[in-house]
């Protein structure tokens, strides 16, 4: 196994996306192996934390004391069968996409950024645009090979319920406590996954690098739709944009018109959006990228007649809306798409200012409540502001803009956000998980009871609080 341990080596390692300082670690391992981790494990008393990519949101990644763990060697891509595929954690998403290109599958979970590994998304469990129809990581996970914290191993399957004891390869075996928390029913990235009738392997998805490490991973593909219909629309109001997004929901996924993603752009994202993307119409204060898988090539035409007609009936601005000519017309809408992220990264690594991102969502019933609430609240709080995300999922990422002098207000306004998202039963998390940073936000959301019937499962499965220590509780 290979360990590093001067400065230099470990800084990377105590990086993510959040441009959360203050991390530190003795040490970064590096196994090349199961054995040697196993090995390592079974006589370590330090924390430990695994580190993915290190493009997570949350300072999950990053350890306060310990070491860190990083499976960077275990990046192959494994054996690969009909409607699935195994990796190594450490494959990357553009990797895996780009291996798939040569095959008639693909791998639907699309978090924009595809530096991500798959390691990583599924102890996310990370979802992204496509997530409106196609769902989210936890479907596309069919098998772990999974390392718990004292180094004794598990291969979680699908069909292995909680309700049974988790068998463990050497014999061994973990009962799932009684806990009486139940996991919301929509989008939801935060806490532990417990729902009726799920699987272990449901458990360890979600959890963040608290409750075991990945060292294999099965995954579902589904075959390539023949053609994507895709399109950026602009609207001169953003209600119109909301509005639309409900009555394609009320269609549920109608025989033509279905789309897999449904994202949403607020005027402030637009004015951002324009010095690199200068064709955005000037009257536009709103934009929504739709995308929709069509099976079948004869298909393809009906579909797009399908949303025109439609579209020809509701308040978009047509004529200034863009739609996907050919695949490199898909790829800049996919860009445009992440350019949003990547450009208020940019920004507030530049200005030294905080990250403060929401990813919140509610269910369907409170979404446009949700939506006049988010622009009162900050139109109110005279923050510079950016709306942007996965409007189909009613899971906005609110990004508060703050000057040196607007901390305060920009938490206060957050937190005002929280406690407003809480009262409709929603999640402070939908897709980035909680880690370190969310975690005073968990805390209302699951309230000190949710708290203790969670910390009654780590305890089952990393009784010396061990791994991804700080993460989720
Ligand atoms: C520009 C940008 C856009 C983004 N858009 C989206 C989006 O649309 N949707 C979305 O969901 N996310 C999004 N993200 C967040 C990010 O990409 C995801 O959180 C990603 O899943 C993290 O993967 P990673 O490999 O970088 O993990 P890291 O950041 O390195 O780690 C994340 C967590 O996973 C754990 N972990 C990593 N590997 C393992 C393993 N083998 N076993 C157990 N635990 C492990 C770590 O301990 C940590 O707790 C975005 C990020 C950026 C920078």
């Amino acid at each position: 196994m290979i360990r590093k341990t001067d400065h230099q080596t470990i800084a990377p390692y105590l990086k993510d996306a959040s441009n959360y300082s203050g991390g530190c670690a003795d040490a970064v391992l590096i196994p090349e192996t199961v054995d040697e981790l196993v090995e390592f494990l079974q006589s370590n008393s330090l924390p430990v934390t695994i580190a993915g990519a290190g493009t997570g949101l949350t300072a999950s990644r990053i350890p306060h004391s310990g070491v860190i763990v990083s499976l960077e060697r275990f990046n192959a891509i494994g054996e690969t069968g009909e409607g699935w595929i195994d990796v190594g954690p450490a494959v990357s998403l553009a990797d895996l996409q780009e291996h798939l290109r040569a095959t008639s599958y693909y791998y639907p979970p699309n978090p924009t950024e595809t530096l991500a590994s798959i390691g990583g998304t599924v102890a996310t469990n990370a979802s992204g645009s496509r997530s409106y129809k196609l769902g989210v990581t936890r479907d596309y996970v069919l098998e772990a090979d999974v390392v718990l914290a004292d180094g004794k191993t598990v291969s979680l399957k699908r069909g292995q319920p909680v309700s049974e004891p988790l068998k463990l390869n050497d014999g061994s075996q973990i009962q799932f406590p009684e806990v009486d928390y139940v996991s919301p029913a929509f989008k939801n990235a935060a806490g532990y996954y417990v729902r009726p009738g799920m699987d272990w392997l449901d458990l360890f998805i979600g959890s963040d690098g608290t409750l075991g490490i990945f060292t294999r991973l099965r995954l579902k593909l589904l075959p390539q739709p023949a053609q994507i219909l895709s399109g950026i629309l602009f609207f001169n109001e953003e209600e119109n944009c909301w509005r639309l997004v409900e009555k394609i929901r009320a269609m549920k996924n109608g025989p033509r018109i279905s789309p897999m993603a449904l994202e949403y752009f607020d005027r402030f994202s637009l004015d951002k959006l324009r010095p690199k993307h200068g064709a955005i119409p000037g009257s536009a204060r709103a934009a929504l990228f739709f995308e929709q898988d069509v099976a079948r090539d004869e298909d393809y035409d009906a579909t797009l007649e399908a949303w025109f007609e439609f579209l020809s009936q509701e308040e978009v601005s047509l004529d200034d809306s863009w739609f996907a000519q050919n695949e490199k017309d898909i790829k800049r809408f996919h860009q445009f798409r992440h350019d949003i992220p990547i450009i208020i990264n940019e920004e507030n690594s530049r200005l030294g200012r905080t990250k403060m991102g929401t990813d919140m969502a509610v269910s369907n019933e409170h979404f446009m409540e949700m939506m006049q609430v988010y622009q009162n609240e900050l139109s109110k709080s005279g923050l510079e502001y950016v709306v942007f995300g996965h409007l189909g999922d009613n899971h906005l990422h609110i990004n508060l803009l703050p000057g040196p002098q607007q901390l305060d207000l920009a938490k206060t306004t957050y937190d005002t956000l929280v406690e407003q998202v809480l009262k409709w039963k929603g999640t402070v998390s939908a897709e980035h998980g909680i880690g370190k940073l969310k975690k005073p936000y968990f805390a209302k959301m699951a309230g000190d009871h949710g708290l203790k019937e969670l910390k009654k499962i780590k305890q089952a499965l990393d009784p010396k609080n061990l791994l991804g220590r700080e993460n989720i509780l």
